[in-house]
């Protein structure tokens, strides 16, 4: 026999979320990462502006009291103060001629730089650059102020130890990221894997259920709503499993024990035809005793497989609005002649007000057929049969009481079962399945039927539906 699983997927629930969640988490530090670098940097980028537009201020005073010596003085003082690596002043005339600067041996291609950028128009207002001398490993910060005779004032300052802890501190972003990534995501492989404990257990369970014991159900281990409804779903397609398996095999069983008699009884037939004389008329009658016991046969069979899709909620019962009065009626004037034979009186007992419940007509006339049937059956010459319906705001109830011998207490459940027949009935003529399919039908209705003994003598089967199906409440 060749196996059609589908392909079994090679990823687990737990490894997708896992990356899934991987891939967010480095989303997310990745987005922090240039957020924080970008605040970080036009913070820092403030703050030197703020600086340098103090410091260049500081020049112009001296320029403007002190002249250009004081400025040079100054100049030299700045250098000596924080190295001339650290920073560069220069002065410039209106022809942008360099007047006055500062040491800048350590700023090589400063001065091809400084060329080319651009000056403010408005005096003493400062602007504001970003250098990268070409032959400079690091960049620069200039602010550049025209003063009020038209020179220009050029401060700068080396980015250089600015850089590096700015460096630093990205370097120890990116390394917080990735030990951040990896908690992370072990962290969410650990969560995953917790989630799908319970979803292995059940998986485990289900695989160790012994393949010929349908009646086990799983445990409960509380590892969650989900879990547990997974369980409770398990444990009820487990049930419905169950109950159709002994349907199958109490219908196999009945089909079994009750075909066995009329084969017997056809084979019995034609075997002693064949056997007596060869002539037509031993041969009509087998033929017509075979027939008869087919029809038997097929009617069992239907109707057996009738009960058995009724009880297991396979039938499909069609709810159309039923006239109960006039159903009850046409019943007992259908079986008046058969009543008359026994001389049976059959009274119906309705109020005329309308009773209309929602059902399978021909289902339910079935089943009134078969009470009526019965009663009718069992009671004895001369006894009266009374039809009932009654209705309140749920159901409408129908009974029908007989004068016959009733039922025995310890027969009432069994009366139901399928091709039960009562010990005193097993003369009468029957198959054992009309009470049984009476209450399949009922019971497929949502209703229930049930049979009670009279105080004086014979029993009362009645029958109660629920005016709204409950699959539709
Ligand atoms: P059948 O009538 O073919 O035997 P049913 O399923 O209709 O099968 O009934 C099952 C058994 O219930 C009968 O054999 C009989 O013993 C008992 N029974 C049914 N209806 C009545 C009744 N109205 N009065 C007494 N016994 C009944």
């Amino acid at each position: 026999m060749s196996s059609n699983n589908p392909p079994r997927s090679t990823h687990t629930v737990a490894s997708r979320l896992t990356l899934w969640y991987a891939l967010f988490y480095t989303l997310f530090c990745l987005v922090m990462l240039l957020a924080v670098t970008a605040v970080m940097n036009s913070n820092a980028v403030k703050r030197m502006d703020q600086y340098l537009s103090a410091e260049i201020d500081e020049f112009n005073a001296i320029y403007e009291t002190d002249g250009i010596e004081g400025l040079a003085k100054e100049f030299r003082q700045e250098a000596e103060a924080y190295g001339a690596q650290k920073l560069f002043c220069r002065l410039l005339s209106p022809n942008r001629e360099p007047r006055l600067t500062s040491n800048i041996a350590g700023w090589e291609g400063l001065d091809a730089e400084l060329r080319a950028v651009a000056v403010p128009t408005v005096p003493l207002q400062p602007a504001f650059q970003m250098l990268y001398p070409a032959a400079s490993p690091f960049n620069a910060r200039m602010a550049t102020l025209k003063t009020a005779d038209g020179h220009l004032l050029q401060f700068g300052i080396n980015l250089q130890s600015e850089n590096r802890s700015r460096q630093k501190i990205q370097r120890f972003l990116i390394i917080g990221s990735v030990l951040f990534l990896g908690v992370s995501t072990l962290f969410s492989w650990v969560v995953a894997q917790r989630a799908m404990a319970g979803v292995k257990a059940v998986t485990r369970a289900v695989s160790f259920t012994r393949k010929d014991a349908l009646d086990q159900t799983l445990p409960r281990e509380k590892k969650g709503r989900e879990i547990d409804d997974l369980v409770d779903a398990f444990n009820g397609m487990l049930a419905r499993i169950q109950s159709l398996i002994l349907e199958i095999k109490e219908v196999s069983d009945n089909v079994a024990h009750d075909l066995r008699s009329p084969i017997t009884r056809m084979r019995g037939a034609a075997e002693t035809t064949l056997m007596g004389p060869q002539e037509i008329e031993p041969y009509r009658e087998m033929g017509s005793t075979i027939l008869e016991e087919c029809d038997r046969l097929t009617g069992i069979i239907n109707i057996t497989l009738e009960i058995a899709q009724a009880e297991s909620g396979l039938l499909e019962i069609r709810r159309n609005p039923i006239d109960l009065y006039a159903l009850l009626t046409d019943a007992a004037e259908l079986f008046q002649p058969v009543a008359e034979q026994k001389n049976i009186r059959l009274d119906v007992r309705i109020a005329p007000a309308p009773l209309t419940l929602p059902g399978d007509q021909t289902r339910i006339q079935r089943v009134v057929a078969n009470l009526l049937d019965n009663a009718i059956k069992y009671t004895p010459e001369g006894g009266e049969i009374v039809l009932a319906a009654t209705a309140d705001k749920q159901s409408v109830r129908f009974s029908i009481s007989d004068a016959g011998p009733g039922i025995d207490p310890a027969e009432t459940e069994r009366i139901f079962e399928r091709f039960y027949r009562g010990e005193q009935s097993r003369s009468s003529q029957g198959n054992g399945l009309g009470l049984s399919f009476a209450r399949s039908i009922v019971v497929a209705h949502g209703g229930t039927l049930t049979v009670e003994n009279n105080p004086d003598h014979g029993c009362t089967f009645t029958a109660t539906l629920p005016l709204v199906p409950p699959e539709t409440r």
